[in-house]
């Protein structure tokens, strides 16, 4: 089997760490592939390498950044189905749920296309006499990327495209979990012609990530993954002077009012279950008779809903990503069953011919879940979703406001009033009205409030190049000619 090591200077490269991971199908629990675990010295490398070659890089002009981006675009579109086939082959995720994935993350390199545009700055001509101010804004070095398992192509994306087309040097330390996509993304980014030590991959676990964190060549760090770890990452790469974003859990509301379109909401429940940080989790119907009618429209649905290996082309729900996952979402539906919450369906008695070692939890829907129990305070990361009646309009944006967490939230209503309202006070950073899953566009930003997020930056779109680019304001004088009668007459070759 082989051992998947880094990618550096545009080249595979074991390292020098002897310790190793193992990838694992979900859909089966067999070993798939191994992966190395790089050591200090390892990340130590690869960073060095990316800061040799970032003045290089700093120094190309983003028209020409821009022609590398535009050639990555298209091999990234070319090669679509085997990337997704290779994700899929990791996550567990079905093909086309890969294939949407890594259409959003293409979206991020169409948005560094036009980088040039997105780099022309501020300038003003008359500040006093013969005075001008400009402002420009310079990329930062080499910026480093730590990213989760859950969309390990996409999640990547979101962020190296917009560091590199700023004139930065990356490294980026996948999960370990599914970490094949991103080599591969990564030799086609060197095919469309990126020079080496620009875009390099370091894989591995707790060691590389904080060796990035400490490494003082390392400038900058943006993190996607869980809250616990965010807040480590945030803290350590503060500590140590770096820019750090950190985008973390999530728990979000969808909001039913009585008047919405219930085969809206219904569809907007089911295509957002499972593990994705976007996942409407929570359904918050407005009135009794509103919760009732959800429940019988979605009672069917959640049932219906087909698990399979992403082998099957009819499969809607995958494996969760691991054992130890599976374990910790069969403990929170005991401990809401425990403390009174109504098991309306249950996915876990599921087994699939074949399958039977994957790690399958079929689609479960909670009803009378009460803002006291761990299912609805912590983040399930599985196919679990909690209904939580309210009385009304305002008991639903104050449960949301309360929560710990404030990445995403969504209103499904037919009233303008109510969703104006709604947006405008829903503490999260994304809201979405009649849409579920409102992960922006990418000229756009993506990033939650609370515990979701840590550090002051949304990521791709404005605030992604404003993340992956330090500003530097100039104020000059140059005599003006007119003020002192000077004749601009270079040909006899005598000063002004
Ligand atoms: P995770 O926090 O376990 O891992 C994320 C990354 O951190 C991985 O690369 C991992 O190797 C690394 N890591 C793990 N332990 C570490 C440690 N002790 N020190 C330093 N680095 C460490 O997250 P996950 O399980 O891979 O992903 C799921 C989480 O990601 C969920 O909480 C989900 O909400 C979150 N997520 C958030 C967003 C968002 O945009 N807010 C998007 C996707 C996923």
């Amino acid at each position: 089997m082989i051992i998947l090591g880094h990618f550096v200077s545009n080249e595979f490269w074991p390292g020098v760490s002897n310790r190793i991971s193992e990838i694992r199908n979900p859909a089966t629990g067999a070993v798939t592939g191994k992966a190395a675990l790089a050591s200090i010295e390892d990340v130590d490398t690869i960073v060095k390498t990316a800061a040799l070659a970032a003045p290089a890089w700093a120094a190309t002009p983003p028209a020409s950044r821009a022609t590398i981006m535009f050639e990555f675009r298209d091999l990234l579109t070319k090669h679509t189905d085997e990337l997704a086939e290779l994700l899929s082959s990791e996550h567990g995720k079905s093909l086309p749920d890969a294939k949407a994935e890594i259409a959003r993350g293409i979206e991020v390199v169409e948005f560094a296309c036009g980088i040039p545009q997105l780099l022309k700055n501020e300038h003003s001509e008359i500040d006093a006499e013969e005075v001008a101010s400009f402002s420009v804004r310079q990329p930062l070095g080499v910026v480093a990327g730590i990213t989760p398992f859950n969309f390990p192509a996409m999640i990547p994306l979101w962020m190296y495209p917009v560091a590199i087309a700023c004139g930065n040097t990356f490294v980026l330390k996948p999960s370990e979990k599914d970490p094949s996509v991103v080599m591969r993304i990564a030799e086609l980014f060197a095919q469309a012609g990126l020079p080496p030590g620009v875009f390099n991959v370091v894989n591995g676990d707790k060691v590389a990530a904080d060796a990035l964190l400490n490494h003082p060549q390392v400038e900058a760090i943006s993190f996607v993954g869980s809250t616990a770890i965010g807040q480590h990452i945030y803290a350590r790469g503060s500590t140590n002077g770096k820019r750090v974003q950190a985008l973390c859990g999530a728990k979000n509301h969808l909001v039913v009012m009585p008047d919405a379109d219930l085969d809206r909401v219904t569809d907007a429940l089911i295509g957002s279950a499972g593990e994705r940080c976007m996942a409407m989790s929570v359904a918050v119907p407005v009135g009794e008779d509103t919760a009732n009618r959800l429940i019988e429209a979605l009672v069917p649905r959640v049932r219906a809903m087909k698990v399979a290996p992403f082998t099957d082309p009819s499969s809607e729900l995958g494996p969760v990503i691991s054992k130890q996952s599976y374990d910790r979402i069969h403990t929170y539906i005991e401990q809401g069953l425990d403390m009174g919450a109504e098991l309306v369906v249950d996915g876990r008695d599921i087994t699939l011919q074949g399958y039977e070692d994957g790690y399958f939890i079929g689609g479960c829907l909670f009803d009378h879940v009460t803002a006291d129990m761990p299912i609805y305070k912590d983040e399930i990361f599985g196919p679990v979703l909690s209904v939580v009646r309210v009385a009304s309009y305002e008991d639903a944006v104050g449960l949301i406001n309360d929560h710990e967490f404030g990445n995403g939230t969504a209103i499904f209503t037919r009233e303008g009033d109510a969703a104006r309202d709604f947006w405008a006070r829903a503490r999260t950073g994304i809201v979405g009205v009649n849409v579920p899953i409102p992960v922006p566009v990418a000229y756009h930003s993506f990033g939650g409030w609370k515990r979701s997020l840590f550090g002051d930056h949304h990521i791709h779109g404005m605030e992604g190049v404003r993340f992956n680019t330090r500003l530097k304001t100039m104020t000059s004088r140059w005599s003006s000619g007119i003020r002192t009668g000077a004749k601009f007459n270079f040909t006899d070759g005598k000063d002004l």
